[in-house]
């Protein structure tokens, strides 16, 4: 595989890039390299801002199209990605090691469903409301799109989490500049081709793949309205001060420490439960931000948890990405494999019980393989209870009550998703409430369109999906006639 882009696709056009520095895509199953596209710098990313700005204040533009105008644009976008699929989901299982079954689903079936729904909601919703005034007249209330938006996104999921920002800012009249994660590039050039084949007029979608100088000067730019950001809370805190100067509104989707609360009526059977307890705590080889990795179990059934999730773990399929029996593929990178190492070192200096994993596959000799691990008689103090590994890691902690586990579920700088496994709905969703978290499943966890995602303390600010995630793209003018 040999995918190579030299220009850049800003202003609706394909451009030649400001430098000749290029990013390299390498296969972390195979090491292999996959190609490669221009680095955007500074002038690439002012170029892209400026493209934006005139698609957005130009009279007769983006801005002010009709709803249902954009909204049969976007349909056609949805469209576009979907004659693009195969080759979306291979480029992303090939750059991030996101398993080729999961990344049809979730990089190509999620975010054209994300698209479409809200150019569903661009049709439905009512942008202008005249109300009676108090004080005699009437006061037309208008919801205006914020303007420019910059969309900065991570490597593990960069087509959905590129969509959670593109939707809504298209739904309601806004334009965008896409800064991909470097990690993951190639992928972004297939938006920016399909965004061209669906018509979407000059300026409104610019992609310039970048690294964290790129992303910082687009945060900082004049032109930007809005940053839509997903990544670490580190990034995330660093992007917020510099928006807190420019009293710029930010969104921001950060990491995450999640737990998975088992309640002592909970039917411990793999077969009733184990697609969904693995899909909640380990999907794209726990490179995921809401996973519940910290897995508190009732002391009276402390034993059954820890085997039932050694024995789920033990047995998960590892491999090549690409393999369609593949659940668990590589860390993205030799730097990821690294830190989720570090943390399985420090789990086991702290005094973990490892009862599967802990090391390299013994058959893989090439790609950033780590075993899925699982640690037992984890304390929720330990660093690894605490901090957010982003790799195949569960901790199993103990717990005496229900009010112990919500208080240890709470005891987390974190607060972004979480389960409870019950054989009692009704009794899981009280006990999800009092969990402080922006979302949370019972008996299984998929993060609906229709509903608001965020997180809350240190896994960020606002939200992305549902109707309310079209409020952060809208700013409200009140004219008093
Ligand atoms: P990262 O923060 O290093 O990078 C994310 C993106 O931000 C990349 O495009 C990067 O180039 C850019 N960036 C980094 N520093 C920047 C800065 N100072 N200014 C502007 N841009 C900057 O994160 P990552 O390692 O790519 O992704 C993993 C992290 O993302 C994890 O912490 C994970 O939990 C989080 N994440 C959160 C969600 C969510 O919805 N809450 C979803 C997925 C991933």
């Amino acid at each position: 595989m040999d995918h190579r882009y030299e220009q850049l696709y800003i202003g609706g056009e394909w451009v030649r890039p400001s430098s000749s520095r290029l990013i390299t895509a390498v296969n972390p199953s195979t090491e292999d390299a996959l190609g490669s596209v221009p680095e955007g710098l500074e002038a690439d990313v002012d170029r892209a801002v400026d493209a934006a700005r005139r698609a957005c204040d130009e009279p007769g533009g983006w801005a002010s199209w009709e709803p249902e105008r954009r909204a049969d644009v976007m349909e056609q976008f949805a469209a576009q990605l979907e004659a693009r699929a195969d080759r979306i989901a291979t480029l992303v299982s090939s750059q991030n090691g996101l398993p080729i079954s999961m990344a049809r689903q979730l990089e190509v079936g999620y975010p054209t469903a994300v698209l479409r729904y809200y150019a569903g909601l661009a049709r439905t919703t009512a942008f202008t409301e005249v109300r009676a005034g108090l004080l005699g007249g009437s006061v037309e209330v208008r919801r205006v799109p914020v303007g420019v938006v910059a969309a900065i996104v991570p490597w593990n999921y960069p087509q959905v989490l590129s969509m959670f920002k593109i939707a809504p800012a298209m739904a309601t009249g806004c334009t965008v500049v896409l800064k991909p994660s470097p990690e993951a590039t190639l992928d972004s050039f297939l938006v920016a081709e399909a965004a061209e084949a669906a018509g979407i007029p000059a300026g409104v979608l610019n992609v310039v793949p970048g690294g964290r100088e790129a992303g910082a000067h687009l945060v900082s730019h004049p032109g930007v309205d809005k940053v839509a950001f997903t990544g670490s809370t580190a990034a995330g805190r660093a992007i917020a001060e510099t928006c807190g100067r420019l009293l710029r509104p930010v969104t921001l989707e950060l990491g995450g420490k999640s737990a998975g609360i088992v309640l002592d009526d909970a039917v411990l059977d793999p077969a009733r439960i184990g697609q969904d307890l693995v899909a909640a705590t380990l999907t794209n080889n726990g490179q995921t931000c809401f996973l519940s990795t910290r897995i508190l179990a009732p002391r009276s059934r402390y034993t059954e948890v820890v085997d039932l999730v050694t024995d789920l773990v033990r047995t998960l399929p590892v491999g090549d990405a690409l393999d369609e029996r593949t659940l668990i593929g590589p860390m993205a990178t030799p730097q990821q494999r690294d830190r989720v190492e570090g943390y399985i070192a420090k789990g086991r200096s702290e005094g973990a019980r490892l009862t599967t994993g802990g090391g390299r596959p013994a058959d893989l000799d090439k790609g950033w393989f780590v075993e899925p691990t699982v640690f037992a008689d984890v304390d929720n103090g330990f660093v690894v209870a605490q901090e957010e590994i982003f790799g195949p890691v569960l901790c199993v902690i103990p717990y005496d009550d229900v009010e112990d586990a919500v208080h240890i579920a709470n005891d987390s700088d974190y607060g972004l998703g979480g389960t409870v496994w019950t054989s009692d709905p009704e009794r899981g969703a009280a006990v999800a409430r009092r969990v402080r978290t922006g979302t949370i499943g019972v008996n299984r966890y998929l993060p609906d369109p229709v509903a608001p995602f965020g997180g809350v303390k240190a896994s960020g600010l606002g939200s992305e999906l549902g109707p309310e995630g079209l409020e952060s793209y809208l700013q409200f003018q009140s004219v008093y006639c």
